[in-house]
Formats: C-alpha cells, sequence, structure tokens
C-alpha cells in the first residue's frame, strides 16, 4: 500500500484548495453559497492573449522549448521589467515555470537545506511555510501589527536575522492584507540587509500592477540596485491578466540561482507548456488596457465591501493599496454565541459559522498565520459582494 514519504508529513493541501472543496460539495448538496474564497480574477482572459496562443498551436509552436523559456517570451519578461521596475536584465537573469508557485518552490529547492531559516511575514501566503518545509527549511514566522500596516519593519527584521537566515519572503501587495511597502519602508529594509550580506530576499510581486495606490507597487530590486542579486523578484501573468489556468510564472534575479532554479526546471518539467508561453509573451508585450480597466473595477468592489463590513459591529477590514483581497479582523466576534448555542472560539468557528448561517464562504485567518481574521476576495462581482455583505450582517446580528 502507499508509504508516505517523510517530507509529506511536514506539509498539508493548500487551505484555499479545502476551502473550494467544501464550497464545492455544499454547493453539490444543493445549497446556494456565496464563494468569497476564490484567489483568482472573475475576468476572461482578453482576447489578443487568447489569440496569440491559438495563433502559435496553428504555426505548430507545440514542441517542447528551451528550459528558460522561448526567446520571445523571455525578451517580453525582461521588457516587462524594465517597464515596472526600470531594470535591464539579461537573458541569463531569467526563468520561467508553472506559475509564480513553481517557481519559488525551486528558488526554495535551490537554496535550503535542512535547519535554514526562511524569514516571512505574517500574515502570509499560505504556501510559503509549507513550501519552506517541503525543501527541509525552517519557517520563521515574522508577526506584523495593525500600527505598522501589517509590514515587516527594519526593526523587526533586524531582530529576526541569525546565522541561519537564508531567505526573507517580501510580498508586496501582500495576499491576504493588501499591503503594499512604500518606496521609504523597502529602503528602510534595504539598510539591514546591507548589514546582512548571506540573505536574500524573494519578492513576490505577483499582484505588483493590481495597485490601488495610482502606481505599481514598488520593488525592492528597484529601491535597492545594489541589492539586486539578492533579490529574486517573482512574478507571473496569472494575477495581472487574469490567466490564472495558463500556468506562466518567472523571476529574475543573480543568474548563478537562475541557473539553478533552470537545473531543477529541466529536471521536473523541462519547460511550462509551450502554448501559455506564446500567449504570456503577448500578455507581456502586447496592449496593457486590461490592467487600466480592471483595477477600477476591483477598486470599486474593494470600496463597496469596505464600507459594508466597517458597518457591522464586531469586524474590522484592512483597507488593501492592492490586490483583491480583504483581510478583515473578527476579535469582536470571538466569544459571541451563535443561535444555536455554539461559542466562537476562534476564526475557524467564524469562518464555519458563516457558512453555515450567512451561506458565505471565507477563509480562516489561521491558514495565514494571523488571527482572529478572515479573508475574503473581491475578485467577484460586485452583486456577489453586496449580497455576502448584506449575509454577513444579518449572521453576525443573530450573534449573542
Ligand atoms: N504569490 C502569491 C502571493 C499568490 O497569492 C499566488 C496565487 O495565489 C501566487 C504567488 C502564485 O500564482 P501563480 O502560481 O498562479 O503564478
Amino acid at each position: 500500500s502507499f508509504r508516505a514519504a517523510e517530507r509529506l508529513g511536514r506539509i498539508k493541501p493548500s487551505p484555499s484548495t479545502a476551502a473550494a472543496a467544501r464550497v464545492r460539495e455544499l454547493k453539490g448538496q444543493g445549497r446556494s453559497i456565496l464563494d468569497l474564497t476564490v484567489g483568482e480574477p472573475d475576468f476572461d482572459t482578453p482576447a489578443h492573449i487568447k489569440q496569440a496562443a491559438i495563433a502559435a498551436i496553428e504555426a505548430g509552436e507545440t514542441k517542447y522549448t528551451p528550459v528558460n523559456g522561448t526567446p520571445r517570451l523571455r525578451q517580453a519578461i525582461r521588457g516587462a521589467l524594465q517597464r515596472t521596475h526600470g531594470i535591464e536584465y539579461s537573458d541569463a537573469e531569467i526563468t520561467v515555470g508553472g506559475g509564480g508557485k513553481q517557481v519559488i518552490f525551486l528558488a526554495l529547492m535551490a537554496t535550503v537545506d535542512a535547519g535554514d531559516e526562511v524569514l516571512i511575514p505574517a500574515p502570509y501566503w499560505v504556501s510559503y511555510p509549507d513550501m519552506v518545509r517541503a525543501n527541509e527549511g525552517t519557517p520563521v514566522i515574522v508577526p506584523t501589527s495593525a500600527e505598522n500596516g501589517y509590514k515587516v519593519t527594519a526593526a523587526q527584521l533586524e531582530a529576526s536575522i541569525t546565522d541561519r537566515t537564508t531567505w526573507l519572503i517580501l510580498n508586496s501587495p501582500g495576499n491576504p492584507s493588501g499591503a503594499i511597502h512604500t518606496e521609504e519602508e523597502l529602503s528602510a529594509l534595504a539598510e539591514v540587509l546591507r548589514r546582512h550580506p548571506a540573505v536574500s530576499v524573494l519578492s513576490d510581486e505577483i499582484y505588483s500592477e493590481i495597485s490601488f495606490t495610482g502606481t505599481p507597487a514598488p520593488s525592492l530590486a528597484a529601491v535597492a540596485p545594489d541589492l539586486r542579486h539578492r533579490v529574486l523578484v517573482v512574478s507571473g501573468v496569472s494575477k495581472s491578466y487574469a490567466m490564472t489556468g495558463w500556468r506562466l510564472g518567472y523571476a529574475a534575479g543573480d543568474p548563478a540561482l537562475v541557473g539553478a532554479i533552470n537545473t531543477l526546471q529541466s529536471q521536473t518539467s523541462s519547460c511550462p507548456s509551450s502554448i501559455s508561453q506564446a500567449a504570456a509573451a503577448a500578455a507581456l508585450e502586447g496592449p496593457q488596457d486590461f490592467i487600466a480597466e480592471s483595477v477600477p473595477v476591483y477598486r470599486e468592489r474593494r470600496d463597496v465591501a469596505v464600507a459594508g463590513l466597517r458597518a457591522i459591529d464586531g469586524l474590522t477590514p484592512l483597507v488593501p493599496d492592492g490586490a483583491f483581497y480583504l483581510y478583515v479582523d473578527c476579535a469582536g466576534l470571538i466569544g459571541r454565541t451563535s443561535p444555536e448555542g455554539k461559542v466562537l472560539a476562534d476564526d475557524q468557528d467564524v469562518t464555519f459559522y458563516l457558512l453555515d448561517q450567512a451561506g458565505v464562504a471565507v477563509i480562516q485567518g489561521s491558514a495565514y498565520g494571523s488571527s482572529p481574521f478572515f479573508r475574503i476576495s473581491f475578485a467577484t462581482d460586485l452583486g456577489t459582494i453586496t449580497a455576502a455583505v448584506e449575509k454577513i450582517a444579518e449572521a453576525v446580528a443573530a450573534l449573542r
């Protein structure tokens, strides 16, 4: 029978995937559920991107590509990084993979030995700690606070670094907080990093263009060009261009690290799908209207959701500067009692209560390493958001 490897015991399935399965199950039982768990744009992939994929199929671009992507895709990525970061990356500094997620995993696999420490500010994207653990590293969670806008500070970074620290994972705009590190905040982190040359930064910028500040989120690589070889910029087309299913992400950084990631890539998937590469190249080098049009839509949804949730006694939503999530402080609900007599002891209980009582699916803050909170996604239509906020308000009003 199946005997699991030791490394499997260190990780668990992604809570977002688990939440999606629960929603499907309830819907299967005929319940109508307002689903605010999804971490992907509800928009369709723009037509010119789909056309580029169709054209690639018809032109016979259906074979293995170089491990580090087609020359056209690499050129498109370099162009995009030049546009957003003002940095001229060479081909040897670019790697591509089946989503930003795969690139992050391979970057950790290439660099983390047993006992190496990876600093992960909380709340964090659910996958980071498990990816570190899968590669035998030790995730070191750095809790952030409301006073600092849920961003890691220079002092916290300084205090968390040990001689085992290999990486700081910086995710701006953050999932689930939506927090964006300003240039000043990044400069302060860079000052600390200059004193600790063994620490690299995995800068997860997958949401960088979904920003409500008027400009894309700044990058440490651009703010501190002297640290460029210690910053692995990770991004992809999933979120900005509504291309989650195409599975195409990339990273830019130190050529030695990029080469190591490519070696691992050559022994895992060889290369991402040639068709997705053609589509991603079109996304990155083509017209950028989709981003300009979708960001104000997200922004309006954010504002509607924030206003609605703020009006509910016991809930305090953080106002995100980017990405498409709201991280909602639900400390005011802890200890209250449901009509069935169940005391809500933690954010997992709150999440179950909202699912049962309101038919609204959200994800508990404990999944992101910060409680008591829950995350809602506003990558869904305004009607669903409005209805969900109303249902949440009714369910909260029913608590004693
Ligand atoms: N990083 C963060 C913070 C995310 O939220 C996600 C997706 O949910 C990813 C990376 C990975 O995206 P993809 O693998 O689709 O490029």
